[in-house]
């Protein structure tokens, strides 16, 4: 592949949500300053998975230092559907909490769907309840899933234009690709879906002006996946262990695409930030509307 660009722009997340977190906190100091309720998140964790417990860390860390409300409810990996459908419930008739996330992966006894479903979808801040993610479908305002909203805010933020452009997502998750998929459309994107069982998705990649790839797998994505100036935003994390030593990287081989795309998103310093800036956004939105 042709090398057009030795040094593409870098979408820099991490500062896009350093600035989202300073502002909600700017607002929150003001509800504090008139002796308002300030917003609330509890976040559930079941077991003790070494990832979720980070992601559960750097929630309940974030929520503090912009100064929400957080409570962390740390339920055994035995725990029953019913037990953590009681939990949940109880959190929906907390006054004091305005959004509830329940960390995902579940262990494998308990479904998932049946959980979410529990939640009132006013305090549903991951934004995958049925009835938030069926007004998203239609095009309606509601709690929108925080990977996707994090996205969007990224590709505004650098003023991409998304209207009539040639959007390929790869991976078809209900946290990521298929919300993704419908804001893109919603934006007037035209959007391809991929994902595992996608014929030549190499060829179909590289139709892309913008090619986002949430899938898991690390340096999926190679230049010859990547048009000339195409635009690549990296959703995957993907723990690897390179001289003996543990580190996070993305879908996307970077040092090989670099050369190719006009612009792109680092991992780590790309989406992930974004991810739980937007679940604080979500939050603060929940408050205003429960309020
Ligand atoms: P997921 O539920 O496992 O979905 C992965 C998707 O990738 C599926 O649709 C799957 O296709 C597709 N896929 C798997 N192997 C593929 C291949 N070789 N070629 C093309 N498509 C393939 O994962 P997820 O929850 O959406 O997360 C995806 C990645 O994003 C993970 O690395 C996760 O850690 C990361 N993530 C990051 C953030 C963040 O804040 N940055 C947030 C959420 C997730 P099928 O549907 O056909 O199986």
């Amino acid at each position: 592949m042709t090398k057009v660009n030795s040094t593409p722009l870098i979408l820099n997340g991490r500062h896009l949500a350093d600035e989202v977190l300073n502002n909600i906190s700017n607002e929150i100091n003001l509800l504090k300053s008139k002796n308002k309720r300030i917003p609330g998140l509890a976040v559930v964790l079941v077991g003790d998975n070494p990832a979720s417990l980070t992601y559960v860390n750097n929630k309940e860390k974030t929520s503090k230092k912009i100064g929400i409300y957080s409570e962390v409810h740390k339920l055994a990996v035995n725990v029953s559907e019913t037990e953590l459908i009681k939990q949940v419930k109880l959190l929906n008739n907390n006054k004091n909490i305005d959004g509830i996330l329940v960390q995902l992966p579940l262990p494998a006894h308990i479904k998932s769907d049946k959980v979410i479903e529990q939640l009132d979808p006013n305090k549903d801040v991951d934004g995958l309840h049925p009835y938030n993610l069926g007004k998203l479908f239609s095009g309606q305002d509601c709690l929108v899933p925080c990977t996707p909203l994090g996205i969007m805010e990224i590709l505004k933020h650098y003023s991409i234009n998304l209207s009539g452009i040639h959007t390929v997502v790869i991976g078809r998750s209900t946290l990521v690709g298929k919300p993704l998929a419908a804001l893109l459309l919603g934006k007037n994107a035209t959007v391809t879906i991929a994902h595992s069982k996608t014929e030549n998705i190499e060829s179909v990649s590289r139709t892309a002006d913008i090619l986002i790839s949430a899938v898991g797998k690390a340096k999926l994505i190679k230049s010859s996946w990547v048009k000339n100036d195409a635009i690549v935003i990296d959703v995957g994390i993907n723990k690897v262990y390179e001289n003996g030593i543990s580190k996070s990287v993305g879908d996307v081989d970077f040092e090989n695409v670099k050369s190719v795309c006009k612009a792109i998103t680092p991992v780590p310093g790309g989406v992930g930030p974004m991810t739980i800036a937007m679940l604080m956004a979500n939050t603060l939105k929940a408050y205003k509307k429960n309020d």
